[in-house]
């Protein structure tokens, strides 16, 4: 028989727990165990007038942007809307059912002004990961660092070229994206050099070929992950440059040492983290051994003798060809010692032309030359320690670990849908990569721990 909706008389009042419909397992309940918002008032207090109408209250912030960036909700009006309808996205904000959710532009309004300036995000970023260090998931012994190139919020067919006047408008109504860019551009260009395209809507972030396919506008995030269990320790927003993307290891390594005082043993990286100079930087200065493949253009592959084909010998600061022959950087002393040193931080090793002259191997050594030159970096003694380290086991397992941070940008960009920046600016892209990590660390804890807690298997959501 074909059952019917009965049409009894709407109740009066309703007995509701919101607790009893949430599941156990259901995942904010493993997020909501393991996040602790009771220095936050405190953090932001200086921020917050002592007068006139309350705010929205941050605590409820946080539990919403952590909402959205677990679960992918990227728009800030649908965020709102889904907390007003989801039961237990209104459990995890400490709603009643009853209660108001903020409206979305007031959400707006606050998420971008005190919680940028009191650089709120990183303090919950902190507080986060100092949770993962307390329950033991973070082991300290081995980091990997890698980078990520995300969209930006900024049209490539609106370019325009850095050598054309562009008029930015008045400085004080400008958009915030554009105010902080000409800001950078005073305090002498942080980004680097001016690129050939800027947008005029987000001129910090840069065209970029990669991964293939037409241009676009874009920045990095970049991640330093610890190898235990795959937890991020920092993440930084760089502009989509290589040498920004690098060079933002050392401030995310020296910082979490600064706040954590914890270093690495060993570094993962891939060959753009091979550079002769940050392997100085590793070796020498952090004293971390650099589980690195080396950047190396001296192999030849033309058939003659490559640089590995001759002997360094350190202690007479020479090179020693296959014939037994010296190759030095001053054959004669000088009156006025010199360094010998090049503006690309190489110094030049030269054959003798004699020795040279009546040599078999002339064709397969220099044929164009009269003599042999071999540049040798600098920071060459650090990069043979990396090039003994990729000769061990350990290193191979390193290759594998290193996967670990490309799983957490895939998962990034498809779960948390994380594929193009909403924010502008580099500020933005910065808020947003920490609180992408940051739900990152959450859901990890939560899935990692929870279940042996709650003896069961956490539920999607
Ligand atoms: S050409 Fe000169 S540097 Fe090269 S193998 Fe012969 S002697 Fe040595």
């Amino acid at each position: 028989m074909i059952g019917f909706q009965t049409d009894k008389q709407k109740r009066l009042f309703y007995s509701f727990d919101l607790e009893e419909h949430v599941p156990q397992n259901h995942l904010l309940r493993g997020i909501d165990r393991f996040l602790d918002l009771s220095d936050l008032r405190q953090h932001l207090a200086e921020f917050y007038s002592h007068t006139g109408r309350p705010s929205i209250a941050p605590e409820l912030m946080i539990r919403m942007l952590i909402i959205g960036y677990s679960f992918g909700i990227r728009s800030e009006r649908r965020l709102c809307e889904e907390v007003h309808l989801n039961l237990a996205y209104r459990w995890f904000c400490r709603l009643g059912l009853e209660d108001t959710v903020p409206d979305h532009s007031s959400f707006s309004k606050n998420r971008h002004g005190r919680f940028r300036d009191s650089d709120a995000f990183r303090h919950l970023f902190e507080t986060v990961l100092r949770r993962c260090m307390s329950e033991g998931l973070v082991g300290g012994e081995g980091f990997a660092v890698d980078a990520s190139i995300v969209k930006a919020d900024a049209n490539r067919l609106r370019s325009m070229s850095s050598d054309e006047f562009i008029d930015w408008g008045n400085p004080v109504t400008s958009p915030r994206a554009v105010r902080e860019y000409l800001i950078a551009l005073d305090e002498n260009n942080p980004t680097g050099t001016l690129p050939k395209s800027i947008s005029p809507t987000d001129p910090a972030a840069r065209l970029t070929g990669a991964p293939g396919g037409p241009a676009f506008y874009a920045y990095s995030t970049n991640y330093l992950i610890d190898l235990k269990a795959g937890i991020i320790v920092d993440a930084e927003a760089t502009p989509a440059y290589r040498t920004d993307e690098v060079n933002s290891t050392k401030t995310m390594v020296e910082r979490v040492e600064d706040r954590f005082d914890m270093k690495p043993e060993r570094l993962v990286g891939d060959t753009a983290y091979g550079t002769a100079s940050m392997l100085d930087w590793m070796v020498n200065d952090k004293g971390i051994a650099p589980h690195v493949p080396v950047w190396d253009k001296t192999e030849r592959d033309d058939g003659t003798l490559s640089r590995s084909d001759f002997q360094w010998n350190a202690k007479a600061n020479e090179y020693r060809c296959p014939e037994g022959h010296a190759l030095r950087s001053n054959w004669r002393p000088l009156k006025n010692p010199r360094s010998y040193i090049t503006k690309a931080d190489t110094i030049i090793y030269r054959s003798s032309q004699p020795d040279c002259a009546g040599c078999l191997m002339k064709d397969r050594c220099c044929p164009n030359t009269p003599f042999r030159k071999i540049a040798r970096s600098i920071h060459e003694s650090a990069r043979d320690v990396a090039r003994d380290i990729a000769k061990t086991a350990a290193y191979q397992q390193s290759r594998k670990d290193r996967k670990k941070v490309e799983m957490l940008f895939a998962h990034m960009k498809r779960i948390l849908k994380l594929d193009r920046l909403r924010l502008r600016g580099l500020s933005g892209a910065q808020d947003e990569f920490l609180l992408a990590a940051t739900a990152q660390n959450l859901r990890r804890m939560a899935k990692w721990l929870a279940p042996i807690a709650q003896g069961g298997e956490l539920i999607p959501a």
